[in-house]
Protein backbone atom coordinates (compact mmCIF):
# COMPACT_ATOMS: atom_id res chain seq x y z
CA UNK A 1 0.00 0.00 0.00
CA UNK A 2 1.40 3.19 -0.74
CA UNK A 3 0.49 6.37 1.67
CA UNK A 4 -3.29 5.52 1.64
CA UNK A 5 -3.57 4.50 5.41
CA UNK A 6 -1.80 6.59 8.21
CA UNK A 7 0.01 5.65 11.27
CA UNK A 8 -1.49 6.09 15.28
CA UNK A 9 1.28 7.75 16.42
CA UNK A 10 4.02 7.04 18.23
CA UNK A 11 5.47 7.52 22.08
CA UNK A 12 8.85 7.22 23.34
CA UNK A 13 10.23 7.60 26.99
CA UNK A 14 13.11 7.10 28.66
CA UNK A 15 13.93 7.34 32.87
CA UNK A 16 17.15 7.70 34.68
CA UNK A 17 19.68 8.46 31.28
CA UNK A 18 21.38 11.99 31.00
CA UNK A 19 20.42 14.10 27.85
CA UNK A 20 17.13 12.61 27.82
CA UNK A 21 16.01 15.31 25.46
CA UNK A 22 18.26 14.65 23.22
CA UNK A 23 17.25 10.76 23.15
CA UNK A 24 14.21 11.01 22.89
CA UNK A 25 15.12 13.19 19.34
CA UNK A 26 16.62 10.71 18.39
CA UNK A 27 14.06 8.40 19.53
CA UNK A 28 11.19 9.90 17.90
CA UNK A 29 12.88 10.38 14.70
CA UNK A 30 13.01 6.48 14.64
CA UNK A 31 9.46 6.95 14.90
CA UNK A 32 8.35 9.34 12.18
CA UNK A 33 7.04 6.95 10.18
CA UNK A 34 3.66 6.47 12.84
CA UNK A 35 3.04 10.27 12.83
CA UNK A 36 4.52 13.32 10.29
CA UNK A 37 1.64 15.87 11.41
CA UNK A 38 3.39 17.19 15.06
CA UNK A 39 5.77 16.61 18.00
CA UNK A 40 6.90 17.23 21.37
CA UNK A 41 9.02 16.47 23.92
CA UNK A 42 8.23 17.18 27.67
CA UNK A 43 11.33 17.03 30.09
CA UNK A 44 11.65 17.25 34.13
CA UNK A 45 14.20 19.78 35.16
CA UNK A 46 16.55 18.66 38.39
CA UNK A 47 14.29 21.11 40.26
CA UNK A 48 11.61 19.60 39.54
CA UNK A 49 10.02 22.00 36.93
CA UNK A 50 8.65 20.21 33.52
CA UNK A 51 9.25 22.09 30.46
CA UNK A 52 7.82 21.52 26.72
CA UNK A 53 8.77 22.19 23.47
CA UNK A 54 5.71 21.15 20.76
CA UNK A 55 4.79 21.79 17.34
CA UNK A 56 3.42 20.98 14.07
CA UNK A 57 5.79 19.22 11.65
CA UNK A 58 8.37 16.87 11.56
CA UNK A 59 11.31 15.85 14.29
CA UNK A 60 13.77 17.99 12.48
CA UNK A 61 11.85 20.76 11.69
CA UNK A 62 10.47 21.51 15.13
CA UNK A 63 13.66 21.03 17.16
CA UNK A 64 17.08 22.28 16.72
CA UNK A 65 20.38 22.27 19.01
CA UNK A 66 18.96 25.10 20.88
CA UNK A 67 15.96 23.96 21.64
CA UNK A 68 16.89 20.46 22.71
CA UNK A 69 19.70 22.53 25.24
CA UNK A 70 16.74 24.32 27.04
CA UNK A 71 15.06 20.80 27.61
CA UNK A 72 17.21 19.89 30.79
CA UNK A 73 17.22 16.84 33.07
CA UNK A 74 17.61 13.19 33.15
CA UNK A 75 13.92 12.10 31.93
CA UNK A 76 11.26 13.18 29.36
CA UNK A 77 8.38 11.43 27.48
CA UNK A 78 7.90 12.49 23.73
CA UNK A 79 5.47 11.98 20.83
CA UNK A 80 4.72 11.69 16.88
CA UNK A 81 1.55 12.37 15.73
CA UNK A 82 -0.44 11.59 12.74
CA UNK A 83 -4.22 13.46 13.45
CA UNK A 84 -6.95 10.30 14.27
CA UNK A 85 -9.38 11.19 16.81
CA UNK A 86 -9.29 14.85 17.60
CA UNK A 87 -7.98 15.97 14.07
CA UNK A 88 -5.09 18.31 13.49
CA UNK A 89 -3.94 21.37 15.07
CA UNK A 90 -0.95 22.71 17.75
CA UNK A 91 -3.46 22.01 20.44
CA UNK A 92 -3.83 18.68 19.62
CA UNK A 93 0.04 17.90 19.26
CA UNK A 94 1.14 15.87 22.49
CA UNK A 95 2.52 15.42 25.26
CA UNK A 96 -0.07 17.45 26.96
CA UNK A 97 0.82 19.22 29.90
CA UNK A 98 -1.68 19.41 33.26
CA UNK A 99 -1.16 21.73 36.40
CA UNK A 100 -2.72 20.48 39.21
CA UNK A 101 -2.65 21.18 42.86
CA UNK A 102 -1.67 17.80 43.61
CA UNK A 103 1.67 18.01 41.54
CA UNK A 104 1.96 18.87 37.36
CA UNK A 105 2.57 15.65 35.30
CA UNK A 106 2.74 15.15 31.21
CA UNK A 107 0.93 13.00 28.74
CA UNK A 108 1.19 11.09 25.80
CA UNK A 109 -0.72 8.52 24.35
CA UNK A 110 -1.10 6.37 21.11
CA UNK A 111 -4.50 4.39 19.66
CA UNK A 112 -8.29 5.80 20.12
CA UNK A 113 -10.42 5.21 22.86
CA UNK A 114 -13.98 4.19 21.53
CA UNK A 115 -15.95 5.27 24.97
CA UNK A 116 -14.35 8.60 24.39
CA UNK A 117 -17.62 10.44 23.68
CA UNK A 118 -19.00 8.86 27.09
CA UNK A 119 -16.31 9.55 28.93
CA UNK A 120 -16.53 13.37 27.70
CA UNK A 121 -19.31 13.93 28.65
CA UNK A 122 -19.46 12.43 32.13
CA UNK A 123 -16.69 14.56 32.91
CA UNK A 124 -17.94 17.60 31.28
CA UNK A 125 -21.18 17.31 33.42
CA UNK A 126 -18.57 17.48 36.45
CA UNK A 127 -17.38 20.35 35.79
CA UNK A 128 -14.10 19.62 33.44
CA UNK A 129 -13.35 21.77 30.69
CA UNK A 130 -11.38 20.01 27.71
CA UNK A 131 -8.79 21.94 25.83
CA UNK A 132 -8.23 19.97 23.14
CA UNK A 133 -9.99 17.05 21.57
CA UNK A 134 -7.57 14.31 22.18
CA UNK A 135 -7.97 11.20 24.11
CA UNK A 136 -4.98 12.02 26.29
CA UNK A 137 -6.70 15.08 27.79
CA UNK A 138 -9.67 12.38 28.86
CA UNK A 139 -7.48 10.29 30.97
CA UNK A 140 -5.90 13.94 32.58
CA UNK A 141 -9.23 14.47 33.44
CA UNK A 142 -10.00 11.28 34.79
CA UNK A 143 -6.74 10.93 36.83
CA UNK A 144 -7.90 14.53 38.46
CA UNK A 145 -11.13 13.96 38.77
CA UNK A 146 -10.83 10.65 41.20
CA UNK A 147 -10.80 12.39 44.60
CA UNK A 148 -11.68 8.95 46.02
CA UNK A 149 -7.59 8.43 46.25
CA UNK A 150 -7.04 12.14 46.57
CA UNK A 151 -4.25 11.49 49.55
CA UNK A 152 -3.09 8.28 48.22
CA UNK A 153 -0.62 7.43 45.93
CA UNK A 154 -0.74 8.74 42.11
CA UNK A 155 -0.39 5.04 41.01
CA UNK A 156 -4.25 4.26 42.48
CA UNK A 157 -5.63 7.25 40.50
CA UNK A 158 -4.11 5.88 37.56
CA UNK A 159 -5.57 2.69 37.93
CA UNK A 160 -8.92 3.96 38.51
CA UNK A 161 -8.85 5.95 35.04
CA UNK A 162 -7.23 2.97 33.05
CA UNK A 163 -10.35 0.84 33.94
CA UNK A 164 -12.68 3.44 32.88
CA UNK A 165 -11.07 3.64 29.05
CA UNK A 166 -12.20 1.46 26.38
CA UNK A 167 -10.20 0.97 23.54
CA UNK A 168 -6.56 1.00 22.05
CA UNK A 169 -3.56 2.81 24.34
CA UNK A 170 -0.10 3.07 24.93
CA UNK A 171 -0.26 5.84 27.96
CA UNK A 172 3.01 7.43 28.78
CA UNK A 173 1.94 10.01 32.53
CA UNK A 174 5.27 11.84 33.81
CA UNK A 175 5.52 13.67 36.94
CA UNK A 176 7.80 15.47 38.49
CA UNK A 177 9.80 12.15 39.76
CA UNK A 178 8.18 9.20 37.92
CA UNK A 179 7.12 7.82 34.56
CA UNK A 180 3.82 5.40 34.96
CA UNK A 181 3.24 3.31 31.34
CA UNK A 182 -0.03 1.51 30.39
CA UNK A 183 -0.93 -0.31 27.74
CA UNK A 184 -4.53 -1.67 26.92
CA UNK A 185 -5.75 -5.07 28.43
CA UNK A 186 -6.61 -5.74 24.48
CA UNK A 187 -2.99 -5.68 23.58
CA UNK A 188 -3.90 -3.66 20.83
CA UNK A 189 -1.02 -1.30 20.19
CA UNK A 190 2.48 -2.01 21.08
CA UNK A 191 4.73 -0.66 23.67
CA UNK A 192 8.56 -2.03 24.74
CA UNK A 193 10.40 -1.54 27.85
CA UNK A 194 14.30 -1.52 27.19
CA UNK A 195 17.45 -0.69 29.30
CA UNK A 196 20.02 2.24 28.40
CA UNK A 197 22.65 2.19 31.09
CA UNK A 198 21.26 3.08 34.59
CA UNK A 199 17.91 4.26 33.73
CA UNK A 200 15.22 2.66 31.63
CA UNK A 201 13.43 3.27 27.98
CA UNK A 202 9.92 2.85 26.63
CA UNK A 203 8.97 2.95 23.08
CA UNK A 204 5.63 2.55 20.77
CA UNK A 205 8.69 0.09 18.55
CA UNK A 206 11.47 -1.33 19.03
CA UNK A 207 13.49 0.35 16.36
CA UNK A 208 13.99 3.19 18.23
CA UNK A 209 16.20 1.50 21.07
CA UNK A 210 18.83 0.39 18.34
CA UNK A 211 19.04 4.04 17.30
CA UNK A 212 19.89 5.06 21.02
CA UNK A 213 21.82 2.32 22.09
CA UNK A 214 19.12 0.70 24.46
CA UNK A 215 18.62 -2.78 25.00
CA UNK A 216 15.19 -4.33 24.92
CA UNK A 217 13.78 -5.94 28.07
CA UNK A 218 10.32 -7.10 27.33
CA UNK A 219 7.00 -5.74 25.73
CA UNK A 220 4.63 -4.05 28.39
CA UNK A 221 2.05 -6.66 28.98
CA UNK A 222 -1.64 -6.20 27.73
CA UNK A 223 -3.76 -4.41 31.05
CA UNK A 224 -0.36 -3.94 32.70
CA UNK A 225 0.84 -0.14 34.16
CA UNK A 226 4.54 0.06 34.94
CA UNK A 227 6.01 2.84 37.51
CA UNK A 228 9.29 3.76 36.67
CA UNK A 229 11.47 5.46 39.05
CA UNK A 230 14.46 5.80 41.09
CA UNK A 231 13.40 2.53 43.20
CA UNK A 232 13.68 0.78 39.55
CA UNK A 233 10.84 -0.88 37.99
CA UNK A 234 7.44 -1.99 39.65
CA UNK A 235 4.66 -3.48 37.61
CA UNK A 236 0.55 -3.98 38.63
CA UNK A 237 -2.03 -5.26 36.75
CA UNK A 238 -5.17 -2.93 36.37
CA UNK A 239 -7.14 -5.01 35.16
CA UNK A 240 -7.95 -9.06 34.99
CA UNK A 241 -8.87 -9.13 31.45
CA UNK A 242 -6.17 -9.36 29.09
CA UNK A 243 -5.95 -11.08 25.34
CA UNK A 244 -3.04 -10.16 23.02
CA UNK A 245 -5.31 -9.05 20.26
CA UNK A 246 -2.01 -7.20 18.45
CA UNK A 247 -3.53 -5.16 15.80
CA UNK A 248 -2.52 -7.19 12.23
CA UNK A 249 -1.25 -3.63 10.73
CA UNK A 250 1.34 -3.08 13.02
CA UNK A 251 2.98 -6.03 11.52
CA UNK A 252 1.46 -5.69 7.78
CA UNK A 253 1.62 -2.04 7.26
CA UNK A 254 3.06 0.43 10.01
CA UNK A 255 5.35 -0.43 11.71
CA UNK A 256 9.39 -0.48 10.46
CA UNK A 257 10.63 -3.82 9.22
CA UNK A 258 13.45 -3.60 11.81
CA UNK A 259 11.31 -3.41 14.65
CA UNK A 260 10.65 -6.59 16.80
CA UNK A 261 6.85 -6.67 17.96
CA UNK A 262 6.10 -9.10 20.66
CA UNK A 263 8.81 -11.21 20.11
CA UNK A 264 8.49 -11.28 16.18
CA UNK A 265 10.41 -9.26 13.53
CA UNK A 266 8.38 -7.67 11.39
CA UNK A 267 10.68 -7.54 8.52
CA UNK A 268 10.18 -11.59 9.23
CA UNK A 269 6.68 -11.99 9.46
CA UNK A 270 6.10 -10.19 6.36
CA UNK A 271 8.68 -12.29 4.06
CA UNK A 272 6.89 -15.54 6.01
CA UNK A 273 3.39 -13.81 5.00
CA UNK A 274 4.55 -13.49 1.38
CA UNK A 275 5.82 -17.45 1.28
CA UNK A 276 2.44 -18.60 2.43
CA UNK A 277 0.68 -16.10 -0.37
CA UNK A 278 2.65 -17.77 -3.01
CA UNK A 279 1.56 -21.30 -1.56
CA UNK A 280 -2.34 -19.74 -1.61
CA UNK A 281 -2.44 -18.18 -4.28
CA UNK A 282 0.57 -19.04 -6.90
CA UNK A 283 0.74 -17.12 -10.07
CA UNK A 284 2.02 -17.74 -13.59
CA UNK A 285 4.80 -15.06 -14.03
CA UNK A 286 8.23 -13.64 -15.24
CA UNK A 287 9.07 -11.66 -11.88
CA UNK A 288 7.98 -10.77 -8.70
CA UNK A 289 7.89 -6.76 -7.70
CA UNK A 290 6.87 -4.94 -4.72
CA UNK A 291 5.34 -1.96 -3.64
CA UNK A 292 8.24 0.32 -1.84
CA UNK A 293 8.59 -0.16 0.92
CA UNK A 294 6.14 -2.37 3.11
CA UNK A 295 5.08 -4.69 0.43
CA UNK A 296 9.12 -5.44 -0.20
CA UNK A 297 10.05 -8.25 2.57
CA UNK A 298 6.64 -10.02 1.39
CA UNK A 299 7.80 -9.37 -2.31
CA UNK A 300 10.98 -11.66 -1.07
CA UNK A 301 9.21 -13.88 0.77
CA UNK A 302 7.05 -14.90 -2.74
CA UNK A 303 9.94 -14.80 -5.47
CA UNK A 304 11.52 -17.21 -2.61
CA UNK A 305 8.99 -19.65 -2.53
CA UNK A 306 8.13 -19.65 -5.75
CA UNK A 307 11.77 -19.05 -7.56
CA UNK A 308 10.44 -16.35 -9.71
CA UNK A 309 13.21 -14.06 -9.81
CA UNK A 310 12.32 -10.58 -7.17
CA UNK A 311 13.09 -7.36 -8.96
CA UNK A 312 13.24 -3.09 -8.43
CA UNK A 313 10.25 -2.68 -10.76
CA UNK A 314 8.61 -0.07 -8.80
CA UNK A 315 10.57 3.26 -7.69
CA UNK A 316 9.70 5.31 -4.38
CA UNK A 317 11.07 9.05 -4.56
CA UNK A 318 12.15 8.97 -1.24
CA UNK A 319 12.14 13.03 -1.57
CA UNK A 320 8.86 14.18 -1.67
CA UNK A 321 7.99 15.18 1.56
CA UNK A 322 5.37 17.51 3.08
CA UNK A 323 6.20 20.61 1.16
CA UNK A 324 6.84 19.13 -2.57
CA UNK A 325 4.83 21.25 -4.77
CA UNK A 326 2.13 18.18 -5.98
CA UNK A 327 2.34 18.54 -9.98
CA UNK A 328 -0.22 20.44 -11.58
CA UNK A 329 -2.61 18.46 -14.41
CA UNK A 330 -0.81 19.92 -17.39
CA UNK A 331 2.39 18.54 -15.87
CA UNK A 332 0.77 15.64 -14.86
CA UNK A 333 -1.06 15.23 -18.63
CA UNK A 334 2.75 15.52 -19.81
CA UNK A 335 3.62 12.53 -17.42
CA UNK A 336 5.22 13.83 -14.49
CA UNK A 337 4.91 11.29 -11.57
CA UNK A 338 5.60 11.83 -8.17
CA UNK A 339 6.26 9.64 -5.96
CA UNK A 340 6.43 6.23 -7.40
CA UNK A 341 7.72 5.22 -10.80
CA UNK A 342 7.83 1.80 -12.90
CA UNK A 343 11.12 0.99 -14.56
CA UNK A 344 10.50 0.10 -18.30
CA UNK A 345 14.02 -1.69 -18.45
CA UNK A 346 12.70 -4.60 -15.97
CA UNK A 347 9.11 -4.76 -16.47
CA UNK A 348 8.51 -4.37 -20.18
CA UNK A 349 7.13 -7.02 -21.73
CA UNK A 350 7.30 -9.36 -18.44
CA UNK A 351 4.60 -11.01 -16.31
CA UNK A 352 4.84 -9.29 -13.65
CA UNK A 353 3.07 -10.53 -9.69
CA UNK A 354 2.69 -7.26 -8.15
CA UNK A 355 3.26 -7.90 -4.27
CA UNK A 356 1.13 -5.33 -1.86
CA UNK A 357 0.41 -5.52 1.68
CA UNK A 358 -3.24 -4.25 1.71
CA UNK A 359 -6.32 -2.44 -0.44
CA UNK A 360 -7.81 0.06 1.22
CA UNK A 361 -9.50 2.24 -1.45
CA UNK A 362 -7.97 0.24 -4.41
CA UNK A 363 -7.69 3.83 -6.48
CA UNK A 364 -3.50 3.85 -5.81
CA UNK A 365 -3.55 0.10 -6.72
CA UNK A 366 -5.30 0.88 -10.56
CA UNK A 367 -2.96 3.74 -10.50
CA UNK A 368 0.22 1.46 -10.23
CA UNK A 369 -1.59 -1.02 -12.35
CA UNK A 370 -2.00 1.41 -15.04
CA UNK A 371 1.63 2.29 -14.44
CA UNK A 372 2.86 -0.99 -15.27
CA UNK A 373 1.12 -1.58 -18.20
CA UNK A 374 2.26 1.86 -19.44
CA UNK A 375 5.70 0.71 -18.75
CA UNK A 376 5.50 -2.50 -20.86
CA UNK A 377 4.07 -5.06 -18.90
CA UNK A 378 2.22 -7.86 -20.43
CA UNK A 379 0.20 -8.67 -17.64
CA UNK A 380 -0.24 -7.95 -14.07
CA UNK A 381 -1.03 -10.20 -11.41
CA UNK A 382 -1.80 -8.43 -8.11
CA UNK A 383 -1.10 -10.39 -4.94
CA UNK A 384 -2.17 -8.91 -1.42
CA UNK A 385 -0.27 -10.09 1.88
CA UNK A 386 -3.38 -9.57 4.06
CA UNK A 387 -7.25 -10.44 3.69
CA UNK A 388 -9.54 -8.22 2.44
CA UNK A 389 -10.30 -4.69 3.91
CA UNK A 390 -13.52 -5.46 4.84
CA UNK A 391 -14.42 -3.04 7.89
CA UNK A 392 -13.54 0.36 9.58
CA UNK A 393 -11.41 0.62 12.34
CA UNK A 394 -12.22 2.04 15.60
CA UNK A 395 -8.42 1.77 17.28
CA UNK A 396 -6.91 5.12 15.62
CA UNK A 397 -6.35 3.82 11.89
CA UNK A 398 -7.87 6.34 9.92
CA UNK A 399 -9.83 3.63 7.95
CA UNK A 400 -13.31 5.57 9.46
CA UNK A 401 -15.99 4.42 7.07
CA UNK A 402 -16.87 1.52 5.07
CA UNK A 403 -18.08 3.03 1.86
CA UNK A 404 -14.68 4.31 1.37
CA UNK A 405 -13.25 0.77 1.06
CA UNK A 406 -12.59 -0.82 -2.13
CA UNK A 407 -13.63 -4.45 -0.65
CA UNK A 408 -16.58 -3.72 1.66
CA UNK A 409 -18.98 -3.89 -1.24
CA UNK A 410 -17.41 -5.67 -4.09
CA UNK A 411 -16.54 -9.10 -4.97
CA UNK A 412 -13.47 -10.48 -5.64
CA UNK A 413 -13.56 -10.41 -9.23
CA UNK A 414 -15.35 -7.08 -8.98
CA UNK A 415 -11.97 -5.54 -6.96
CA UNK A 416 -9.90 -7.23 -9.42
CA UNK A 417 -11.93 -5.07 -12.03
CA UNK A 418 -11.57 -2.21 -10.45
CA UNK A 419 -8.16 -2.15 -9.98
CA UNK A 420 -7.90 -3.53 -13.93
CA UNK A 421 -5.10 -6.45 -13.03
CA UNK A 422 -5.11 -9.61 -14.90
CA UNK A 423 -5.85 -11.39 -11.60
CA UNK A 424 -5.94 -10.59 -7.77
CA UNK A 425 -5.88 -12.42 -4.66
CA UNK A 426 -5.41 -11.86 -0.66
CA UNK A 427 -4.31 -14.03 2.06
CA UNK A 428 -6.27 -15.31 4.57
CA UNK A 429 -6.42 -14.80 7.63
CA UNK A 430 -5.16 -18.19 9.13
CA UNK A 431 -1.87 -17.55 7.04
CA UNK A 432 -1.70 -13.71 9.56
CA UNK A 433 -1.28 -16.42 12.67
CA UNK A 434 1.07 -18.85 10.87
CA UNK A 435 3.45 -15.53 9.68
CA UNK A 436 3.51 -14.23 13.79
CA UNK A 437 3.54 -17.62 15.16
CA UNK A 438 0.45 -16.09 17.07
CA UNK A 439 -2.40 -17.31 18.65
CA UNK A 440 -4.31 -14.25 18.84
CA UNK A 441 -4.51 -10.88 16.62
CA UNK A 442 -6.99 -8.01 15.82
CA UNK A 443 -8.39 -8.61 12.13
CA UNK A 444 -11.43 -6.61 13.01
CA UNK A 445 -10.65 -4.80 9.45
CA UNK A 446 -10.84 -7.77 8.04
CA UNK A 447 -13.32 -10.47 9.47
CA UNK A 448 -15.68 -7.58 11.19
CA UNK A 449 -15.09 -9.18 14.62
CA UNK A 450 -13.85 -6.32 17.20
CA UNK A 451 -12.10 -7.28 19.95
CA UNK A 452 -13.77 -4.48 22.55
CA UNK A 453 -17.59 -2.47 22.77
CA UNK A 454 -18.27 -0.30 19.71
CA UNK A 455 -20.27 2.00 22.27
CA UNK A 456 -22.04 4.62 19.00
CA UNK A 457 -18.78 3.89 16.42
CA UNK A 458 -20.81 1.46 14.77
CA UNK A 459 -23.53 3.95 13.81
CA UNK A 460 -21.33 6.63 13.25
CA UNK A 461 -19.10 4.55 10.80
CA UNK A 462 -22.84 3.35 9.02
CA UNK A 463 -23.94 7.34 8.45
CA UNK A 464 -25.03 6.37 5.05
CA UNK A 465 -27.22 2.69 5.86
CA UNK A 466 -25.25 0.77 3.86
CA UNK A 467 -24.70 -2.22 6.78
S1 LIG B 1 -9.20 -3.02 13.05
FE1 LIG B 1 -7.43 -3.43 11.68
S2 LIG B 1 -6.20 -1.52 11.70
FE2 LIG B 1 -7.64 -1.45 13.45
S3 LIG B 1 -6.51 -2.26 15.20
FE3 LIG B 1 -7.62 -4.01 14.30
S4 LIG B 1 -6.19 -4.86 12.80
FE4 LIG B 1 -5.41 -2.85 13.34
Amino acid sequence: MFNNLHEECGVFGVWGVPNAAELTYYALHALQHRGQEGCGIVTVADNGEMRRIKGLGLVTEVFDNDKLATLKGNYAIGHVRYSTTGGGGIENVQPFLFRHGTGDFALAHNGNLVNSDQLRKYLEDRGSLFQSTSDSEILAHLIRKNRLYRNAPRINQIIEALNMLEGAFAFLVMTKNRIYVARDKYGLRPLALGRLGDGYVVSSETCAFSVIGAEYIRDVYPGEVLTIDHHGIRSRKYSEYQRHAMCAMEYIYFSRPDSDIEGVNVHTFRKESGKLLWKESPADADIVIGVPDSSLSAAMGYSEASGIPYEMGLIKNKYTGRTFIQPSQEMRDKGVKMKLSAVRSIVGGKRVVLIDDSIVRGTTSMRIVRMLRDAGAKAVHVRIASPMIKFPCFYGVDISTYNELLCANRTLEQACEYIEADSLAFLSEDSLFKAGQRADLCLACFSGNYPTALYSRIEEANKDGKF
